[in-house]
């Protein structure tokens, strides 16, 4: 999409701080922080997010699930929260699905 500010990220029109990269998913470090570790897990095509993934998009799902434990592998990250927001109701802001890893001492509990 055009205007979806996760997408020029992918086209490489807007910079980021990549993690992981293959054909079909990218992670890069957030630009605001909420743990020591906070890395950004998308599938390279847009969609909206988790709520609106449809029926022939679940393979791509999980090759980003699979990336997510490839990535906290790679990073050797001990423990982590893994979050994914859903409309802005739900606290999302940017409306290309991300999952969000965050790792490091102190995490809030629920
Ligand atoms: P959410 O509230 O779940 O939609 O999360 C959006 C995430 O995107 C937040 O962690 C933002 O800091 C992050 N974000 C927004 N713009 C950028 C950007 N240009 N580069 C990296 N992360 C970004
Ligand atoms: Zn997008």
């Amino acid at each position: 999409m055009s205007d979806c500010i996760f997408c020029k990220i992918v086209a490489g029109e807007i910079p980021s701080e990549t993690v992981y990269e293959d054909d079909a998913v990218l992670a890069f470090l957030t630009i605001k922080p909420k743990a020591d570790t906070h890395i950004l897990v998308i599938p390279k095509q847009h969609i909206v997010n988790f709520a609106d993934v449809q029926e022939h998009e679940w393979p791509l799902l999980q090759k980003v699930l699979q990336s997510v434990q490839h990535i906290a592998r790679q990073e050797k990250l001990e423990g982590y929260r893994l979050i994914t927001n859903n409309g802005e109701l739900g606290g999302q802001e940017v409306f290309h699905m991300h999952w969000h890893i965050l790792a490091g001492k102190n995490l809030p509990s629920f």
